[in-house]
């Protein structure tokens, strides 16, 4: 049961064309407590279609570069009057496609551009639902380095204050030169959370096109069980390794205030959608299994390594000088391995080898890549007697090698490092041990 005001946010697919709108309308009028509305831009209406943030995008590349813009404009313009149009609202496009133009030409970022889909389908259902219309231009501000600034939560709150319903676009918010900038790709998942906490909802209403999360990419294991419950860090956990139906960065604003997050798809309002909270009752160990592939791993052999103060240090110098984060860093006695995903280390691998040769002094270095990583995240996984060995056994059985093991200091999550090919087998074997079932 809700408790309190609730923040709704609509991803672009929710409402890419007037009938997805009115889908969405019907759930924000059907529950009074759904006060704070957070729109994405209109996203795809199908496979072939293009999403308005894409078009913007190309607008303001063409402007940019001095080339005809016209095709991505009159596509933008065309699709705005069409929504407005069939949704009956009054919505002057051309006015706004005016203003963008003549705005956008003042700005080399694209943020500014970039935001307007946002901005005009917040406008547009603001008036259909007779909301309140709140910039975030006025009250999202980010601070010299790009981070948000608390003080947003203050500013928004007042200008979320008072009866009846708000929209305040998603994406964007403004720095402190008067300059709009975006959040990441994605990102009103981030505006959603920080509404929601600005507004002191009792609950974040993430409304997308896909009943919440699953235990696994149903890709790999078809009819896959969807995850009814999981804390922040385990979602913390999944989506690093890959699961994406939120923003990675949106479970900051609101975890500090334990506002629990609840996915939901808007073709289906009655389906309970996935809940993400500060704790569960664990009734299961294991919530989700996440796999990637394209890391490599460099392994370093020197005997006596656990003796020689600063051998680790001296490694992860070398890394940093090259502008490479690591992402895992198992060892043992005689040996450490660091793994690095394949985009950062680029094609500084030979010359890293190298460095570690010339400062390290190893008996062996070697640079194994082709490496998939496999999470398998539930809290108190670990502290599960057993749990360790039921992951290694069903790999086995697989006939998957696993070349690598971290179960690091958290509590929540094995992970096992595979070759890529062994992906999928990998995969599917985890989800049969933890579930019990032939998938
Ligand atoms: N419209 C933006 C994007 O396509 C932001 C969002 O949808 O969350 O990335």
């Amino acid at each position: 049961m809700i408790m309190g005001p609730v923040t709704c946010k609509f991803g672009g697919s929710s409402l890419a064309d007037a009938a997805c709108v009115r889908r969405a309308e019907a759930i924000i009028k059907g529950e009074p407590l759904r006060r704070f509305i957070v729109p994405s831009a209109p996203g795809k209406r199908c496979d072939s279609d293009k999403k308005i943030t894409d078009l913007l995008y190309a607008w303001h590349e063409l402007a940019e570069t001095g080339l005809d813009a016209s095709q991505p404009r009159d596509m933008i313009a065309e699709r705005f009057g069409v929504l407005a149009g069939a949704l009956g609202v009054d919505f002057d496009v051309q006015m706004h496609m005016d203003e963008i133009s003549a705005e956008g030409a003042r700005h080399t970022e694209p943020d500014y551009m970039a935001s307007r889909g946002e901005y005009l389908n917040g406008l547009l259902m603001a008036q259909l639902l007779g909301a309140a219309f709140v910039d975030p231009a006025e009250c999202i501000y980010f601070d010299e380095e790009g981070h948000l600034d608390p003080k947003t939560y203050i500013a928004l709150g007042e200008r979320l204050s008072g009866d009846g319903l708000f929209v305040v676009p998603g994406f964007y918010g403004v720095m402190p030169d008067g300059r709009i900038k975006t959040f990441s790709r994605g990102g009103s998942d981030v505006t959603g959370a920080i509404v929601a906490r600005a507004s002191n909802s009792s609950l974040y209403e993430n409304w997308t096109d896909v009943n919440g999360f699953r235990m696994t990419d149903p890709h790999i294991v078809p009819g896959v069980r969807r995850i009814e419950e999981l804390t922040y860090q385990e979602l913390r956990e999944l989506s690093y390794m890959g699961a994406k139906v939120l923003h990675d960065e949106a479970i900051f604003p609101v975890r500090e205030t334990g506002i629990p997050i609840n996915i939901r798809n808007t073709n289906e309002p009655d389906a309970p959608g996935t809940m993400i909270v500060a704790r569960r009752e664990s009734t299961e160990p294991v919530c989700g299994i996440a796999g990637r592939k394209g890391f490599s791993m460099i392994t370093i052999e020197k005997a006596l390594m656990n003796r020689e103060l600063g051998f680790g240090r001296r490694v992860l110098t070398i890394l940093e000088e090259f502008g490479v984060s690591f992402e895992h860093m198992p060892s043992s006695i005689d040996t450490v391995s660091v793994i690095v995903s394949d985009d950062a280390l680029g094609n500084h691998g030979p010359a890293v080898l190298k460095a570690i040769e010339r400062n390290c002094e190893p008996d062996r270095v070697e640079l194994c890549p082709g490496l998939a990583l496999i999470a398998t995240v539930g809290q108190g996984m670990v502290g599960h007697i057993g749990m360790a060995a039921k992951l290694m056994g069903a790999l086995s059985g697989a006939g998957v090698n696993i070349r690598v093991i971290d179960q690091g200091s958290s509590e929540n999550n094995i992970i096992v490092g595979v070759e890529e090919n062994d992906l999928e087998a990998a995969v599917r074997a985890i989800y049969e041990a933890f579930t019990e079932r032939k998938a």
